[in-house]
């Protein structure tokens, strides 16, 4: 018994004891290793996952648990602390990274699939058995108009991030003026629901830091989860189309991320270092929301990035700069295109670079939102996917390996709004450098 104990709290000891982000990347290694060799064996595969599966529920539900409230507090601290001008201006440099990126990513999806042709040759035929779905294009105005809560109260319970954005922004606003009231009955109560938001702002970094602590198996199940299940699906042409996409993933994340920040004078190694932490997470969540908390965390802590301006991009960012979600799109019309015979043309390409990047302002930082997405890019371009239709054949195959794009394109849709945080603050002149091994 006493023996018992020594060993557990030895364990114990080694798990605390090892630095969290080689637990986290152990614990992604071994779980595809075991998901690869499990999705061979379906007959174990099937009980493992339903056993361990809950495991992989606890991370998630724990990361959204926090995802309202970090938002809610942070950014309340965050815009009452910024003056209305430079709010303005912080927002529109924002929105014009977010678009420049966004603009990067497109090209290259798209280059790189008229280069490689994924799903040529498939000659997919009609098969009845495929069901369709049908998605509506949310049209700009709803979009917008979206944005603004018909009742806040309602908006956090749901846990709607841009209404839950727009409503703490303008309670943010409205507290930084009655905090400077010369009526003292005001500016002191004021004050101290600040320090009240920010102190609670404060204590959900904190939960997050714990969280992050069972990461390393939540993560294991995670990824096991995935490959156990999608491993046989992932063949052929699947493979390729997964390729070409990891590939444009990968030369979006050099050229895109790599090219901003090296123009910016900033390193681009030192950057990956700080921000691993949130891109695994990213990758093994599949939920830019689920993350939040993480990336905020570690732009403040590792980047430098002033909490006034991560509270304010990033949680933006999460819902409407999706970087990889437009390259996913763009590559996946691309495939099912060649896959049902009927090429893109060149304005059916210009016409999936609209509703690709108005598609991913729409959607949610939540897990398969890419693919309801990609039904609606489809239909913008004629394509509709009708029961029994080979476009819906070809959806199918999408839908199929949906899990491990999602895992690529959510990995980048956070890397690209840590970038851009990143280079709104050096623009701001209150990114800390000395995060970056130079003097202030
Ligand atoms: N899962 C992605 C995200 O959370 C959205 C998508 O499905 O493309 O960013």
């Amino acid at each position: 018994m006493a023996d018992q104990t020594a060993k557990s709290s030895g364990l114990l000891g080694w798990y605390f004891g090892t630095n969290l982000l080689v637990r986290i990347g152990g614990a992604m290694v071994i779980g595809a290793i075991v998901g690869i060799a499990l999705a061979y064996m379906p007959t174990i595969a099937a009980p493992f996952v339903s056993y361990t599966k809950f495991f992989g529920d606890v991370f998630i539900r724990l990361l959204q648990m926090i995802v309202v409230p970090v938002i809610f507090f942070s950014l309340i601290t965050g815009a009452a602390g910024l003056d209305p001008g430079r709010l303005g201006r912080v927002g529109l440099r924002t929105l014009a990274f977010y678009l420049i990126l966004v603009l990067v990513a497109l090209t290259i999806g798209l280059t790189m699939a008229n280069i490689f042709k994924p799903g040529e040759g498939l000659n997919l035929v009609a098969n009845a058995a495929v069901q369709g779905k049908t998605a509506a294009a949310p049209s700009l105005s709803t979009i917008f108009l979206d944005i603004i809560p018909t009742n806040p109260i309602d908006a956090l319970a749901k846990g709607k991030v841009l209404p839950v954005i727009f409503f703490a922004l303008v309670f943010g606003i409205a507290l930084s003026v009655v905090r400077d009231s010369d009526d003292e009955k005001l500016s002191r109560p004021a004050d101290t629901l600040y320090h009240v938001c920010a102190a609670c702002a404060e204590t959900m970094y904190k939960v997050v830091g714990g969280i992050m602590q069972y990461a390393p198996i939540g993560v294991f199940v995670l990824i096991s989860n995935v490959f156990a299940t999608q491993g046989p699906k992932v063949v052929g042409p699947l493979v390729f189309v997964l390729a070409i996409a990891f590939l444009a993933f990968t030369l979006h994340v050099f050229i895109g991320f790599g090219g901003i920040l090296v123009l910016h004078g900033l390193s681009f190694a030192k950057f990956v270092k700080g921000a691993q932490e949130a891109m695994i997470t990213a990758f093994v969540t599949r939920s830019s929301n689920a993350t939040l908390p993480i990336s905020m965390r570690i732009s403040e802590e590792n980047l430098g990035v002033p909490r006034s301006i991560s509270s304010f991009t990033l949680p933006i960012g999460a819902t409407i700069n999706m970087d990889g979600t437009v390259i996913y799109l763009s590559i996946c019309s691309m495939f099912i295109g060649f896959a049902t015979g009927a090429p893109l043309t060149f304005d059916q390409q210009l016409m999936v670079m609209i509703t690709a990047s108005l598609g991913a302002i729409g959607a949610a930082g939540v897990p398969g939102a890419g693919v309801i997405m990609l039904m609606m890019v489809l239909e913008s371009i004629g394509m509709k996917v009708e029961a029994g239709s080979a476009i819906a054949v070809a959806y199918a195959m999408m839908i199929g390996i949906d899990s491990i794009m999602d895992m690529g394109r959510t990995c980048l849709n956070v890397t690209g709004d840590i970038v851009a945080a990143t280079i709104v603050s050096k623009y701001e002149k209150e990114l800390d450098m000395t995060k970056w091994g130079k003097t202030a």
